[in-house]
């Protein structure tokens, strides 16, 4: 069985950034917190925990110490409350393109003017919640296209994207809300999850399976999966331990892929344990 792995997948620029400013506070600093887990990935979280770099959801429990934000962002309100407190250092580690995003509804939305922006993304995802607190409440997220619905009739309507969402899902919802109103398009999606969905579409039409890694609350690596099972067989894997050898019973060609949040170690894990297998 060959195994090919995805031109471009693993760590991005911003994960890989955030992570590194962890490791190096943690080497002078003894109380690190992240703010939430600094990337959707459990196996890497718990690596740095072993570092003493700790995961706080409740950032009223910490007093004094360094608090790294993660890569997407934290909503503003909250922000304002953290860099009031003295005893606590803030080090911002969100990803310059979301931070992007970030920018580009605050100016938007203080533009008397604007009366609606839409962000295309997930309701409940961290970067969603935080890009549309900078919107003054003029927010509206759509999801799907069932949320379309929901989007008012104005002179403009500004759209915004997740910066993880898919090309492909982005230029469908953005289809939709033309037909209702003049819109003016800001498209977010960030480099490296375009080039992730594009390597990852390519190979999935070349192979028979595809393993997609990656956490399994991280929205990047769950559009790989969406992305992959469309056109072939896919598994979604978080670990080594869920590697099935059935799986590649019959197989010729498997591919792998692996999320933006996807540590090394993990992918070449998985890509060992595969080669097992094809024996
Ligand atoms: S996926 Fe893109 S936006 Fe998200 S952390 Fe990586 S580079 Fe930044």
């Amino acid at each position: 069985m060959e195994i090919k792995v995805a031109n471009s997948s693993g760590f991005c620029f911003g994960v890989k950034r955030a992570i590194d400013l962890a490791e190096q506070i943690a080497e002078t600093n003894k109380e690190v917190y992240t703010f939430g887990p600094i990337i959707h990935n459990p196996q890497e979280v718990e690596r740095l925990e072993q570092k003493n770099i700790k995961v706080v959801e409740d950032y009223s429990k910490i007093e004094n110490g360094v608090l790294v934000l993660r890569t997407h962002g934290i909503p503003l309100d909250i922000y304002n409350k953290l860099s009031e407190k003295k005893n606590i250092k803030l080090i911002d580690a969100t990803c310059p393109f979301v931070k992007r995003a970030q920018d580009i509804v605050k100016e938007l939305s203080s533009d008397a003017k604007t009366e609606q922006i839409v962000i295309v993304g997930e309701k409940a995802h961290p970067e969603v919640v935080a890009v549309v607190s900078y919107g003054n409440g003029k927010c509206l997220v759509v999801e799907d296209k069932k949320d379309i619905k929901n989007v008012r009739k104005t002179d403009v309507i500004y759209i915004v994207s997740q910066t993880t969402q898919s090309q492909k899902k982005f230029d469908e919802i953005v289809e939709e809300i033309s037909k209702i109103s003049k819109v003016k398009v800001f498209n977010t999606i960030c480099r490296a999850t375009f080039d992730r969905q594009s390597a990852a579409e390519k190979l999935a039409k070349e192979v028979d399976a595809m393993i997609v890694i990656g956490g399994k609350n991280s929205g990047n690596t769950t559009r790989l999966y969406q992305i992959c099972s469309a056109i072939t067989k896919a598994y979604h894997v978080e670990n080594v331990d869920e590697i099935k050898k059935d799986w590649f019973n019959n197989i010729n060609t498997v591919g792998i892929t692996a999320g933006a949040s996807t540590p090394d170690w993990i992918i070449e894990r998985i890509k060992n344990k595969i080669e097992e297998y094809s024996i």
